[in-house]
């Protein structure tokens, strides 16, 4: 069978530790034999990163807005431990922070769901997506833990030196105040990534806050995306089928439980953080996610939601048999791929992305799975594959269909 090229490089950047090894192998046996894969390769791992001063992770985010396309495998985000072990000339920033603040993107990740691993949540029939915003709130907060009585303001100079004054609370004993802030451009950023990305998949929109107490705050974030959804984008949806939809953050969960999914829910930041982590226990495991960064210019980067699994690396390294499960990394490729295809208007690569996937679900479903899937599947007999041979079972599957 000949293999199917490509026109425009993927901008590959391969990672640490266990997924760095998985990495390679699924290049191997999943994507060599069948694509002519044409990538432009950034080495993220912690050494060459060091080894540049971490001009690596900067040229691979400007390669990506060159091409429009990435895929990131984990990398180590250094702490006092690594800089020993890997004896590090500085504590480098994470790879992730850097790219998305190159990029200025909204982050969206969903559930891979399959048969055999079923959600808590019983009607939940199609994955939900979050789409959090990863700017500003309370991850910027200044707070002051206040001793005694006394007053406390709100207080803005502008630029001009005139002066906006507000009283937050006149105390008559100890207490505690908190000041949070977001700019207009950041929300701009992320309603615009959001509507692109619910056009992108042909779902429907989702977005909530408390506007009803937050008058200001919140109804700042509501007032943006709606006038962006009127100018820009409600045509658009109107033509793809599919609807933006605004209500408050409590019946927005109330809907969410009694929901079937198939749709993209966006949340500030802290909402964002709590509901991802909720959404994605309730569906198994990290390594059963897909993980996007949007850009508003429409650049995408694809990785697992999981980190290099070190754990397991270092039973490798021991000579030890590991159980890592590589959907994550699997699915971070064919969404790279699909996309490639789509810009470039490669059918045939976008057909191979959709045939990896199910061949990776078909292999589970037929019983073959890592050891993190076969302690929580509801299927019995299921046959616990180590990581190679997971990735030589969906070869297999991947063979038959093709
Ligand atoms: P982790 O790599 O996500 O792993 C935590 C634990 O979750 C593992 O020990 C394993 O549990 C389980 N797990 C995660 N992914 C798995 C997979 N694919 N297959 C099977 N089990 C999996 O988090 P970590 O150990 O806290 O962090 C390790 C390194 O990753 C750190 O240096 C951190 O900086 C980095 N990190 C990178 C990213 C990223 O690049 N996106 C994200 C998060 C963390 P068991 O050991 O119980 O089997
Ligand atoms: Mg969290």
């Amino acid at each position: 069978m000949a293999k199917i090229e490509m026109k425009t490089p993927l901008v590959e950047m391969d990672g640490d530790e266990m997924t760095r090894i998985l990495w390679k192998m699924i290049k191997d046996e999943l994507l060599f034999p069948f694509i002519d894969l044409k990538t432009e390769y950034y080495d993220l791992g912690l050494e060459y990163r060091n080894e540049t001063n971490d001009q690596v992770t900067i040229d691979s985010a400007e390669a990506t807005k060159k091409y429009g396309v990435a895929v990131k495998c984990a990398t180590i985000t250094p702490n006092a431990a690594r800089m020993t072990e890997y004896n590090l000339k500085e504590m480098w920033k994470s790879p992730n922070g850097t790219i998305r603040a190159a990029l200025d993107g909204t982050v969206f990740r969903a559930p891979i769901q399959v048969k055999g691993i079923e959600p808590c949540v019983k009607n939940w029939e199609k994955p939900i997506t979050l789409a959090r915003h990863a700017y500003g709130d309370v991850y910027k907060n200044t707070e002051i833990k206040v001793p005694g009585a006394g007053k406390a303001e709100l207080v803005f100079t502008g630029a001009d030196g005139k002066e906006i004054r507000q009283t937050i609370q006149e105390f008559d004993g100890p207490g505690i105040i908190q000041g949070i802030h977001n700019t207009d451009k950041s929300i701009t950023s992320f309603a615009k990534a959001c509507f692109n990305y619910a056009l992108d998949t042909k779902q429907d929109l989702w977005f909530a806050t408390k506007d009803t107490i937050s008058k200001i705050y919140d109804h700042n974030f509501k007032d943006i995306f709606q006038d962006i959804y009127d100018k820009e984008y409600k045509e658009k949806f109107e033509a793809a089928g599919i609807e933006y939809f605004y209500t408050l953050i409590d019946d927005a969960v109330a809907r969410v439980m009694k929901a079937k999914g198939g749709f993209i829910w966006a949340c500030k930041n802290y909402d964002g953080d709590v509901m991802s982590d909720m959404v994605s226990s309730a569906c198994g495991s990290l390594a059963m996610m897909t993980s996007v960064l949007v850009s508003p210019s429409g650049v995408y980067e694809y990785e697992a939601a999981h980190g290099t699994v070190q754990r397991h690396y270092y039973k490798h390294l021991k000579g030890e048999e590991t159980s890592t499960n590589s959907v994550a990394t699997i699915f971070a490729w064919t969404g790279a791929l699909r996309k490639r295809g789509e810009l470039d208007n490669i059918p045939e690569l976008m057909a191979f992305a959709d045939k990896l996937e199910k061949a990776t679900l078909s292999t589970i479903e037929n019983g073959k799975m890592t050891k993190d899937l076969a302690l929580i599947t509801s299927m019995k007999d299921v046959t616990v594959l180590n990581s190679e041979g997971f990735i030589k079972a969906v070869r297999e599957s991947l063979e038959a269909m093709l």
